[in-house]
């Protein structure tokens, strides 16, 4: 007996088999295809699950459960897709019941970011811990939580959104449509922006004359020591410091586990990001706080979905 987990995202569609503890055996990648419209995309994880199984030699009838992790909101509960950005057509969508149907295996959808935390808890950094945060900082931000071990997904499965605790009074315009969220400002796309705006004002600086500046171009330029780049991250992790702060004071967490492409620039960031967790935490909240690296990279998600299918299975307890 196995089971199947899934991770879709707006690029990517991984699909794994893993044997009855829970370890991978086979996995199938492919382009999602997320522009070609949701029944494209639906036929396409169908398909790859029937590979995977054909793949490793078994049957939809020896797989207990189905776990799927793809980009919010997404309603858990319900079984139900929401309204993901980067999957068009994916709109109050009951993919249990389709995939279910589909593949003839009971099938259960939670938000990707959750299930990265819960990979990460079953198999990863955050072994163990009982109250914990995995936080990712990359294009955008996305948290997953663990509360006494188990994941915490809020009355309609929206818990963990992070990325929209607003931390700039009046700041840029974040995708959610308010302004000065942690997203607009500390992420791959706020250091973007911020880079966009400063940039062509800024005459002495390597980014200046760079149309759109990516943030591996601060990044670079700021490691060639560039005081306009080193001054764009430093804003961006004091910034994201005051959300971790926020997230510490709320929930006295063990164990942060941080990670995405962000957190690459290093020092320049890190270091006022704990200046200002700290500035904004309370000191009893913070007592034997861990902050560590993922250590599953970009598997977690993957891992977490199997995970999520034992738990339905009555068989993913933390030992
Ligand atoms: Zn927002």
């Amino acid at each position: 007996m196995g089971f199947v987990g899934i991770d879709l995202g707006g690029t990517q569609l991984r699909v794994a088999v893993a044997d009855d503890h829970g370890r991978l055996r086979t996995v199938v990648r492919q382009p999602t295809q997320a522009g070609r419209g949701r029944e494209h995309v639906i036929d396409r994880i169908v398909a790859a699950v029937a590979e995977a199984l054909q793949k490793e030699g078994t049957s939809p009838r020896r797989i207990r459960a189905l776990g799927i992790g793809l980009p919010g909101p997404v309603d858990p509960a319900a079984g139900l897709v929401i309204s993901p950005a980067n999957l068009p057509g994916f709109r109050n969508v009951p993919l249990n019941r389709i995939l279910t149907r589909a593949t003839g295996i009971p099938s259960f959808l939670h938000h990707d970011a959750h299930l990265a935390a819960l990979g990460e808890h079953r198999r990863g950094a955050a072994r163990g811990a009982s109250e914990l945060i995995y936080v990712t900082v990359s294009t955008g931000i996305g948290a997953g939580l663990l509360l006494r071990g188990e994941l915490y997904a809020g009355a309609h499965g929206i818990a963990g959104e992070v990325g929209h605790i607003v931390v700039q009074s009046g700041g840029p315009l974040c995708r959610c449509g308010n302004h000065g969220c942690v997203e607009a400002v500390a992420s791959g796309t706020g250091i973007a922006h911020a880079a966009r705006v400063a940039a062509p004002r800024t005459p002495g600086s390597a980014l200046h004359g760079i149309d759109r500046p990516t943030p591996e171009e601060v990044v670079r330029a700021a490691r060639a020591g560039d005081a306009l780049a080193n001054s764009i991250l430093e804003t961006a992790g004091a910034y994201l410091g005051i959300a971790l702060g926020t997230l510490v004071n709320l929930f006295n967490p063990q164990l942060i586990v941080l990670g995405g492409s962000v957190l690459q620039a290093g020092r320049p960031l890190l270091q006022p990001m704990r200046k200002s967790m700290t500035a904004s935490s309370w000191k009893a909240a913070r007592r034997g706080l861990r902050i560590v690296p993922p250590a599953l990279a970009g598997d977690a998600g993957l891992i977490g979905a199997v995970e999520f299918a034992r738990l339905h299975a009555g068989r993913g307890r933390p030992a």
